[in-house]
């Protein structure tokens, strides 16, 4: 049994929002936002000894400051190739791509939860 969903939670206090909303966190006021796309799994495994549950939970977390790093480094990257021409344009075009690309994997995160109860 598995369930896709997508949520907000506040940057703030980590509490769960309602979806989309742009208004600030109703129980700290903060403005900054996580977007959780969450993967829950629930398994059953039966034994002798009784019923183990189990639920494993996957959700990707963004670091919305680091994306923009990101965005505005590939920006600042295709403008200097655009505007500085010739070589050393290109070579800083090149260096920025570069640092982008390896900075790129950091914006999100995956976090796997898994909690066991024996019933
Ligand atoms: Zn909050």
């Amino acid at each position: 049994m598995s369930d896709v969903k997508s949520s907000t939670y506040c940057n703030g206090c980590k509490k769960q929002l309602v979806s989309n909303s742009q208004a600030p966190c109703p129980y700290c006021g903060s403005l900054k936002k996580d977007q959780r796309v969450e993967v829950e799994e629930l398994v059953l495994v039966s034994d002798a000894g009784g019923v183990l549950l189990k639920t494993r939970k996957e959700y990707y977390n963004e670091n919305p400051i680091l994306k923009w790093i990101v965005i505005i480094i590939t920006l600042v990257a295709v403008f200097i190739g655009a505007v500085g021409g010739g070589l050393v344009g290109l070579i800083f075009g090149l260096i920025l791509g570069i640092i982008s690309y390896f900075l790129s994997p950091f914006v999100r995160e995956k976090i796997i939860e898994i909690h066991e109860s024996q019933t």
